[in-house]
């Protein structure tokens, strides 16, 4: 081992020690024997062989020991046990300039923050703007190196990957030579984490819009640029590939390069059972090709409705009897799952309700968090006084629209909700989440979570996994028990459209429909501009099969209302 690599064990035996809770002058001692064998003139194997250890300065009886293991054995039992004393994620949090062991240390403990992700999350929910040595600065600032670091890894969330590709297509549309041009891929299918970008587009001169991409403001890097299909980098780190094809072309390109791989194998199968042979170039009857002007021409020719590309996923979509009639977001009047400053939201009841009639809703169901929610100012039982006196105040002067009173109230380890019963009697809906206590085995987890689902005053099943994309797995939950227990119950399950969670799962919504669930699309809002995140949620809820006779925020208000007292 070099100097400088056991200094650096040392040093990081130095945080660890801080993030226990040990005395400042044993963490400085190891910070300064790090710096005392880093600046060492001698060479330090000769030393340790030699014995001499302890002449050097700041190095005791304990550190001699420490460093003679190192030195030998390339590594120290005493810093491992120290290490396995957190997740190993929690070490991703050092990445994050302005981030040392005082301060992970509370976020640690008092946010409970284990991973980049989980620390992400939190900033957006405002939850460090009151710790101590923390506050809003620091929050931005924390936010500015998570996105610098996600720049660095290889998935990107949703919206940052459609907007980015939108602005790709925005950028070559106007080039002359366009005749056709559309985003292709998991964006277009609305998948909630993309790999890549895809873009099909035709064009009579294919070499002047492939110098219009490289030539684009947002395109860092040009790895690959031919006649058909070049490749770039943009700034924000995403990958994005431009097929350039004939108009006649088109349909098959853009069918082939949206994907899915699986919905494309089952198509190809299809065509072969008709004597049709399917690539990206064409459809062909022995060489000769079937003329389709667009994609509904080419699932016709394949005895096929036309297949909206959310459900190209090889989930029965080539096998229905009929298509479901998806979800839009026209067909949504109420949204349901906002916060406001009366938990960790920033807005007002008042700045809430005008954004969701901007949007033009017809009803907002707040749903703020509840008492044990420590980390998110849950409200004690005499601010939701407060709040709903607000509410009624409120719906008096509101035209045509009103607030339902909600609250998300967390799960706890028993399954219990958090309030007394009188004061949960009072709400217009209940919203049930775990917050807390995330590790549990499948067992623990559908006990905990069918408890609240039986409760007779749930009406919502809120983010049913806990998942947050790209960082942290959902604890394991047998569905189709929870599936049952909702069932049972009348109880809806949520699609949280906040775009680190998209919880429930897609992959999961279509066989709790198949149950006769019904479903609520959340966004989660934390100011007004988080209401825009629904369109996320219905992305998910349309690869879900979900039509709106599938969702409350369908319902008119008074449905709702009589829906929820028909539990
Ligand atoms: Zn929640
Ligand atoms: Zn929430």
């Amino acid at each position: 081992m070099t100097k400088k690599e056991v200094a650096a064990v040392l040093e990081e035996i130095a945080v660890l020690l801080e993030l226990v809770g040990e005395n400042p002058f044993k963490v400085r001692s190891y910070t300064n024997a790090a710096r005392a064998i880093e600046q060492l003139e001698e060479d330090l194997d000769t030393v340790v062989e030699e014995k001499r250890l302890r002449e050097v300065k700041g190095v005791g009886d304990a550190l001699e020991k420490k460093i003679e293991e190192l030195v030998a054995t390339g590594k120290l039992k005493y810093h491992q046990d120290l290490r396995d004393k957190f997740p190993e994620t929690l070490f991703e949090l050092f990445r994050i300039p302005g981030l040392g062991a005082k301060r992970v240390k509370t976020l640690y403990e008092d946010l409970n923050v284990r991973s980049l992700g989980e620390l992400e999350y939190a900033c957006t929910e405002n939850r460090l703007t009151k710790l101590h040595g923390l506050g809003d600065k620091i929050q931005n600032k924390i936010l500015d190196g998570i996105a610098f670091a996600r720049k660095h890894q290889g998935l990107f969330l949703f919206p940052t990957a459609s907007q980015e590709a939108e602005s790709l297509r925005g950028g070559l549309s106007s080039d002359k030579s366009v005749i056709r041009i559309e985003v292709a891929g998991s964006i277009r299918r609305r998948k909630e984490v993309v790999k890549d970008i895809d873009i099909v587009a035709s064009s009579n001169k294919p070499e002047a819009l492939m110098k219009r991409l490289v030539r684009l403001t947002n395109v860092e890097t040009v790895t690959a640029e031919g006649e058909t299909k070049s490749s770039v980098v943009l700034k924000s780190g995403i990958a994005a590939d431009l097929r350039v094809v004939t108009d006649e072309e088109f349909p098959y390109a853009l069918h082939h390069f949206t994907g899915s791989k699986e919905h494309n194998v089952a198509m190809r199968q299809r065509a072969r059972t008709r004597g049709l042979k399917m690539n990206e170039y064409g459809l062909f009857r022995d060489e000769k090709n079937v003329p389709c002007r667009d994609e509904a021409a080419i699932f016709k020719a394949l005895d096929l409705p036309y297949i909206p590309p959310e459900l190209r996923e090889d989930m029965g979509e080539l096998d229905a009897r009929e298509l479901p009639t998806l979800v839009e977001q026209k067909d949504l009047r109420g949204i349901i799952h906002c916060h406001t400053n009366f938990s960790d939201g920033s807005a007002t009841l008042a700045e809430m309700a005008r954004g969701a009639q901007k949007r033009g809703y017809h009803y907002l169901g707040i749903a703020d968090h509840s008492q044990s929610a420590g980390y998110a100012h849950g409200m004690k039982p005499e601010d939701v006084l407060r709040q709903h006196k607000e509410i009624d105040q409120l719906n008096k002067i509101l035209d045509r629209f009103r607030i339902l009173k909600g609250v998300e109230s967390d799960i706890r380890s028993d399954g219990s909700l958090d309030y007394e019963e009188a004061l949960l009697r009072k709400f217009d809906f209940i919203i049930a989440s775990v917050h807390s206590k995330l590790d549990m085995t499948e067992t623990q987890a559908t006990r905990r979570v069918v408890k609240a689902v039986e409760n007779p005053l749930t009406t919502i099943l809120g983010h049913p996994t806990g998942r947050l994309l790209l960082s942290r797995q959902g604890y394991p939950l047998n569905f189709d028990t929870v599936f049952d227990a909702c069932a049972a119950n009348q109880v809806a399950i949520e699609i949280n459209a906040n775009t680190y969670r998209m919880d429930l799962d897609w992959r999961h919504i279509k066989p709790a429909k198949g149950k006769g669930l019904k479903f609520c699309i959340g966004p989660d809002a934390h100011n007004v501009e988080g209401m825009d995140d629904v369109q996320y949620g219905l992305g998910i809820a349309r690869k879900g099969w979900l039509e709106a006779g599938d969702l409350l925020n369908c319902m008119t208000v008074e449905e709702f209302l009589a829906w929820r007292k028909t539990r």
